[in-house]
């Protein structure tokens, strides 16, 4: 084995470390704009990866953009067309879409990532699976390139005039870049889940709340269902002997889900997790952030793929205006940076609320109680959840004046 570094004489426009949910889109878009992308991952495709899978409506909605989604429903994968959040006194259900992207889907992660991996691929990008990159390259302050360990064991070093970090939460290109990070917060809950059959779903994404306990169900492939379910993060360690007797017991919260599942079978292991909190400066001088990388908040709501594909497509656009010289690369990146917060800002706050796991504040209590039973108001609150509509737009004083006065209509 030859343990010399390889130095490629390869110059690629941009090198894309991490190639699942935000990696492959941002590849396969510049690719299809006609740029020289090498994107490289440790992992080979199929491959699964700890996270659940419900594809909101604006993640489906992208997929669609990119000419995907028909590679995505032909698994078999079924639609998702309701959501229901159960939240102890009511249940508020509605429609998470809209009439371009009416339904969600929860493909697994081997089906969809595998799908995002040949589509880059087929635009043109070099995929490099197996590839394991141990250094990002510097030349005076500026990223250059990455060193890594490719399949056959031999290191290489590549070069680009500019490397995104589309590596997940663990990120290895923003431990070398340090970006400016903000708005952290700590683990907030943690979940485990697993997948189980005989659970019929009827295309509905279910939620129950409850005070310090939560859990979900949803159909993706095979005709398995995946549930989750968690607590908060300060009973991690007093609940990590008998996760599975806890997870269990959050059920009986809920009398009827608990038959439920009691008739189903489980047919995998179980996998747990629990996430920081964060936004990071997404880019600097050489190297640009997507995905996790740049930006996480806990899985509660569910965002973290369909916000992957808006950075693809956001950073994508950026760095094609910098090299074609339509602005430069600091302008981009700055819009794409200042969009990117502008979209998830308040579902940020709406999200590390939510995995508080704590009872609605009263005030929330009582606008949910006006919700609920009003099929505009229940279908924009799903909205929210779904990441159609903002919750500022949901939160703000006319929406919620509105919601009153209908709830005040109806006695
Ligand atoms: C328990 C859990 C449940 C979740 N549920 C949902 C959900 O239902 N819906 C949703 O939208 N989001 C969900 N998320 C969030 C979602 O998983 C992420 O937001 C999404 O995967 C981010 O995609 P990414 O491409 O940025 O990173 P990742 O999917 O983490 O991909 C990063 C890739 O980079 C590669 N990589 C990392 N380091 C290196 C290296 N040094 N060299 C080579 N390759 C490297 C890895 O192998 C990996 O393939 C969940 C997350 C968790 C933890």
């Amino acid at each position: 084995m030859n343990q010399e570094p390889v130095m490629s004489e390869n110059r690629y426009d941009v090198i894309v470390v991490g190639a699942r949910c935000a990696g492959s889109p941002t590849a396969m878009l510049l690719a299809r704009a006609g740029y020289r992308v090498l994107v490289v991952d440790r992992a080979i495709f199929p491959s699964d990866t700890v996270s659940t899978h419900l594809v909101h409506p604006p993640g489906v909605a992208a997929l669609q953009r990119w000419g995907l989604l028909d590679r995505l429903t032909a698994t078999g994968c079924p639609p998702i067309h309701t959501y229901a959040f159960d939240l102890g006194p009511f249940t508020i259900s509605g429609s998470p879409g809209t009439t371009d992207a009416p339904v969600a889907y929860s493909p697994r992660r081997t089906v969809l990532d595998k799908i995002l991996v040949d589509a880059a691929t087929e635009a043109g990008a070099e995929v490099r699976e197996g590839f394991n990159v141990s250094e990002v390259v510097f030349a005076d302050g500026r990223v250059t390139g990455v060193r890594g360990d490719s399949r056959d064991g031999r290191a290489i070093t590549e070069h680009a005039r500019v490397v995104v970090g589309a590596d997940g939460l663990r990120s290895l290109v923003a431990r070398a870049v340090h970006p400016e990070q903000y708005l952290d917060k700590p683990r907030l809950q943690c979940s485990y889940y697993t997948y189980y059959s005989r659970l019929p779903m009827e295309g509905c994404y279910e939620v129950h709340l409850r005070p310090d306990r939560g859990f979900a169900a949803w159909p993706t492939n095979d005709e398995l269902t995946l549930v989750i379910g968690g607590w908060p993060f300060a009973e991690f360690e007093a609940n990590k002997r008998d996760f599975e007797g806890n997870y269990l017991k959050t059920f009986d919260l809920v009398p009827p889900f608990a038959e439920r599942i009691r008739a189903a079978r489980r047919e995998a292991r179980f996998i747990g997790s629990a996430v920081p909190n964060y936004l990071r400066k997404p880019f600097g001088s050489g190297w640009a952030l997507v995905g996790d990388a740049g930006y996480n908040k806990d899985f509660i709501t569910a965002q973290g793929i369909s916000d992957a594909f808006r950075d693809a497509e956001l950073c994508a656009t950026a760095l094609d205006e910098a090299f074609a010289g339509v602005c430069s690369f600091a302008v981009a990146m700055a819009r794409y940076h200042s969009m990117r917060d502008q979209h998830v800002l308040s579902m940020y706050e709406f999200t590390t609320q939510l995995a508080t796991l704590k009872p609605p504040p009263p005030e929330l209590a009582q606008l949910l109680a006006a919700v609920h039973g009003n099929r505009a108001a229940m279908d924009a609150f799903v909205r929210v959840n779904a990441g159609v509509t903002s919750p500022t737009e949901f939160f703000a004083d006319e929406n919620v004046e509105r919601i009153y006065v209908a709830a005040k209509k109806a006695g």
